[in-house]
């Protein structure tokens, strides 16, 4: 399992269908799905991570400017297959055919979040859905 998030930059372009598509196209299935608006604080803790980086104040707030689809995937490798399809962090940089090269604007509204490792999108996951939350969606 890994943790996808469709930033506001793609909802806004109005293409939460066709990055979906790309995951779902790349083996990925849909355990859970929700829109959001992520608060201020939300959006700094979810991006702890980067907070001692240059581009952590401008993030948070592209981050918080309009809401955001977060979607639980599952597949084998899911954290590397979800890697794969979204493309390099720079869409400049990204593979043709990945969900960054097509739906990118630049290395900051870039589309997609994607989990990095098996352990961060246990923590990912659990940021956005409970235990009970997913439960009630197993298949
Ligand atoms: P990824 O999302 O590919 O895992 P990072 O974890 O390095 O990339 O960065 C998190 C997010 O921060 C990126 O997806 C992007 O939105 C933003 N970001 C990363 N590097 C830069 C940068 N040099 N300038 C502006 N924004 C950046
Ligand atoms: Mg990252």
């Amino acid at each position: 399992r890994t943790l996808s998030i469709i930033k506001p930059d793609a909802v806004a372009k109005n293409v939460i269908g066709g990055v979906t598509a790309k995951l779902e196209g790349a083996g990925l299935r849909i355990l859970a799905s929700k829109m959001v608006r992520l608060t201020e604080a939300q959006a700094k803790a979810f991006y702890a991570v980067h907070a001692e980086r240059g581009f952590y104040n401008d993030l948070v707030k592209f981050m918080t400017e309009g809401p955001v689809v977060v979607q639980v995937l599952e597949g084998e490798n899911a954290v590397a297959a979800n890697r794969a399809i979204m493309g390099a962090t720079n869409p400049e940089k990204a593979d043709a055919g990945t969900i960054r090269k097509e739906f990118a604007t630049n290395i900051e509204r870039n589309a997609v979040h994607g989990s990095d490792a098996a352990e961060t999108a246990k923590e990912e996951i659990a940021f956005f859905f409970s235990t009970a939350e997913l439960a009630a969606l197993a298949r």
